[in-house]
Order: structure tokens, then C-alpha cells, then sequence
């Protein structure tokens, strides 16, 4: 089945920061689709003059078509604890994650909790993302086969925690290695579903759960790694205590063989130089989470650091502690976390981070991230008249940089007229 659809299009090719060529747009581009991936991108009127006259197309006025987000790094079970008024990372989650995520022991609840899940990202353009469950496994079954059904490129774990936590959320190191084997045996390439071997932090994981950790990685090598890393200072120092013959907090996850390609860790606000070092040459990645960070007082992320160490780095959202599902007001509040810093960040570069930056830290760049031929064809349309201030705004800009731009400052899932997941309408703004 061939289509095509017209309309602005805009993607990256490579990071637009340390690439002149990386940003590429096309005010009036054709992209053409077979059986659910990219055949070609280039200018509508080129495109068409070699197109036969029965393919289909699909006209977007007033709108511009982008690859579909990727959020690096979410909780599933922390959609109803968004907006929960607290103080800083370590009381939040006893007072608000622990206690909601104890209600995903339920398969019922869990399967509910995971549809609203994904339609919300879909309503928000995201098609693909690196989720973490509870420590439940029926809660990551139940997310993992409600993304089957959408077809989405979803990676996920159940999160292992054996101490430092309620009885009602513990596993053990073994029940947490046998039960995450079981998921991945199951669910890892299964259509476009992906794996990710899941401590919550160091502080929740005994040095043997780390340790089982980190061979289960070693069984499976090509599944993802998830957890946090160096997102509070009080956490950091409590990470030192625990683990006295750790160098640094990134050594405790290095040491248990959790560093490697693929191996995710959301925030990395207060790393040590060296880690920087051993980081990249990993090839880990890293998952900037601004509203999160800024919800929490966490703290700021330096991204020229980790650009300069040529760190993979993708933005995520982090909800329930990020304050919006959207990943355009998530670029919005990355923005404003740079600013801070003296650093800045451009609407493509901004792109990449939510795209193809996101794909190569989540090792799934070959599939998804851009509109290169090939690719998985996920995309959103935006919606260049979504409210009267985006309108104004955008009816005034001269480029698509510009108008991109726009949608990172003014935008939201009120921008979003419609998610395609592999060339299917997934979402339309309006339509239940
Ligand atoms: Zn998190």
C-alpha cells in the first residue's frame, strides 16, 4: 500500500549543532510512504511530476509534518501523581510515587492506567518512548500488550527495587532477575517493542540486584538499560554511603556492568568529570528531563558538557515528576534550563533531541527519528492554527526554523492535529 502526504515537512539528518546540513525542511514537501515506511522526502512539486497518478495523497494545510517524538524517559504508573505538590526528589517518592505505584499490582488497574498512558502520548505526537513500570510485572505486561495493539515503538521495564522502599513494592534480587527475564523473553522484538532491564536507582537496589542486573544485560545484549543517575544532591550523597568502594555514582552502575551502548540514565545533573569520560565512551546515553529537573529543584542539565564529551543525549518528559506529556513544552522548558546556563538551544537542534537524538540514545535510530527512506513512517502533524496565539505567531515567521520555534515556545497537544503510527492515523485531535 503506497500513499504519500503534503504539507512542511521538517526532520534531522544529524545533530544541527556540530552539522550544517542536519536540519532538513521543505516548505512544501512530499513524503511517500509504503506499507508503513518512508520511501522517499523531497519538494511536492518534484515528487509528484514522477508519481503515478493513483497513488493517494494526503493534502495538510496550515500544518507542519514532523518525525514522531520519542520520550526517553517516563513513568507510566505516575500519570495521576503529575501536579502533586512537594518538596524535593526523596519525599516525593514516599509520599507520592510509592504509594500510587502500589495500586499496579492489579492487572486490571495496570491495563487500564496503560491505555490512558498511550493515547495520551499519541495525543501529544509521541510515538515512541522509554517507559519504566512498577515493580510489578503485571503492570509491564499490561503496557507492553496495550502497545502491541498500537503498534508502538515502546521500550519498557519492570523496575526492580529490593530495599529503601515500601514491603508492598519489593522484589528480591532473584525474583527481580527471574520475573524482568520472563518479560523480555516474552515481549523483547516483538513487533516494535524493546526491552529495558530496569533498576529504579541505586538507592533502591541492593549491590546483588545490581550485580543481576548487569548480567541479564550481559545475557541480552542488545536490550536497553534504564534507571536514574545523579538527579539530586541529597540522593548523591546517599548513593556515596551506600556504596563506600564506588568511586562515583555512575561507578556503582559500571561496576554491576550496567554502562554500555543502550544503557539509558535519566537526569546526570551532578556527574564527576571522569564520569563524563566513561559515559561516553560507553556509549551510554542520557535523558534530559527540564521540567522534571525544574519541577523538583533538581537542578540544571549542561548539555554543551555532554555535547562536548559527544554524549548521546535525548529529552524526555518524566512524568509524574515532568509537568506535561508534550515534548513541545518539554523543548520549551529545555530552552529555558539553557538559557540559565548561558547556553542556548535552537528549534532544530531542539527537534533532534525529541527525534533522531533521542532514537540514537535509545539505540533505535535505524527504525525511527527522521523521514529517511527506510524508516518506520511514525510522524505528527502539527497544526499551524491550533489556537489564535499560535496563528498570529506563526502567520508572522519567514522559515520553518522560525515557525518550529513557535511550536517549542506556544505549543502543546492542542497543536497536534493528528499521530501517524507506520503511515496509519493513530490520533486525530477532536476524534475519540
Ligand atoms: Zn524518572
Amino acid at each position: 500500500m503506497i500513499c504519500a502526504h503534503r504539507g512542511s515537512l521538517a526532520h534531522c539528518l544529524a545533530d544541527p549543532s556540530s552539522h550544517s546540513q542536519g536540519f532538513e525542511s521543505f516548505e512544501d514537501g512530499l513524503l511517500l510512504i509504503e506499507d508503513g515506511h518512508v520511501v522517499s522526502i523531497g519538494p511536492a512539486q518534484e515528487s509528484m511530476a514522477n508519481l503515478s497518478a493513483d497513488i493517494p495523497i494526503t493534502e495538510h494545510s496550515n500544518a507542519v509534518l514532523v518525525p514522531g517524538f520519542i520520550d526517553c524517559h517516563i513513568h507510566y504508573p505516575q500519570t495521576d501523581v503529575i501536579a502533586s505538590y512537594g518538596t524535593q526528589l526523596l519525599d516525593w517518592l514516599q509520599n507520592y510515587t510509592f504509594p500510587a505505584e502500589v495500586a499496579f499490582a492489579d492487572a486490571n488497574h495496570a491495563a487500564a492506567n496503560a491505555e490512558f498512558f498511550l493515547e495520551e502520548l499519541l495525543k501529544n505526537g509521541t510515538t515512541s518512548a522509554l517507559v519504566l513500570a512498577s515493580v510489578h510485572k503485571v503492570s509491564t505486561e499490561a503496557l507492553f500488550a496495550a502497545a502491541h495493539q498500537r503498534r508502538m515503538r515502546i521500550a519498557a521495564g519492570k523496575v526492580l527495587m529490593d530495599r529503601h522502599c515500601p514491603d508492598n513494592l519489593r522484589d528480591t534480587a532473584r525474583s527481580g532477575y527471574a520475573e524482568s527475564r520472563e518479560l523480555l523473553e516474552r515481549w523483547h522484538g516483538q513487533d516494535r517493542l524493546l526491552y529495558a532491564i530496569t533498576p529504579r536507582f541505586a538507592v533502591t537496589s541492593s549491590d546483588e540486584q545490581l550485580i543481576l542486573a548487569g548480567q541479564l544485560a550481559a545475557e541480552f545484549p542488545d536490550t536497553l538499560i534504564h534507571t536514574h543517575l545523579a538527579e539530586n544532591p541529597d540522593e548523591v550523597q546517599w548513593v556515596s554511603e551506600l556504596f563506600p568502594q564506588a568511586r562515583s555514582y555512575l561507578d556503582v552502575y559500571q561496576r554491576a556492568g550496567l554502562l554500555r551502548e543502550r544503557a539509558v540514565f535519566a537526569h546526570c545533573l551532578h556527574l564527576q568529570q571522569p564520569d563524563y569520560e566513561s559515559m561516553a565512551s560507553s556509549g551510554a546515553g542520557i535523558a534530559f528531563c527540564p521540567t522534571s529537573n525544574l519541577f523538583l529543584g533538581s537542578g540544571l542539565f549542561d548539555l554543551a558538557r555532554a555535547k562536548q564529551q559527544e554524549i548521546r543525549v535525548g529529552l524526555a518528559t518524566d512524568v509524574g515528576s515532568g509537568t506535561s506529556f508534550s515534548m513541545l513544552q518539554t523543548m520549551n522548558e529545555a530552552y529555558k534550563v539553557l538559557q540559565l546556563q548561558q547556553q542556548s538551544l535552537s528549534s532544530p537542534e531542539a527537534l533532534y533531541l525529541a527525534t533522531l537524538g533521542a532514537a540514537k540514545t535509545l539505540g533505535i535510530k535505524d527504525k525511527v527519528g527522521s523521514f529517511e527512506p527506510g524508516k518506520e513512517a511514525d510522524f505528527v502533524v502539527l497544526d499551524n492554527t491550533a489556537t489564535p496565539l499560535l496563528k498570529r505567531r506563526i502567520q508572522i515567521t519567514n522559515t520553518l526554523e522560525e515557525t518550529l520555534f513557535a511550536y517549542m515556545i506556544l505549543g502543546d497537544d492542542r497543536s497536534v492535529r493528528s499521530t501517524y503510527i507506520l503511515g496509519e492515523q493513530a490520533y486525530r485531535r477532536g476524534e475519540v
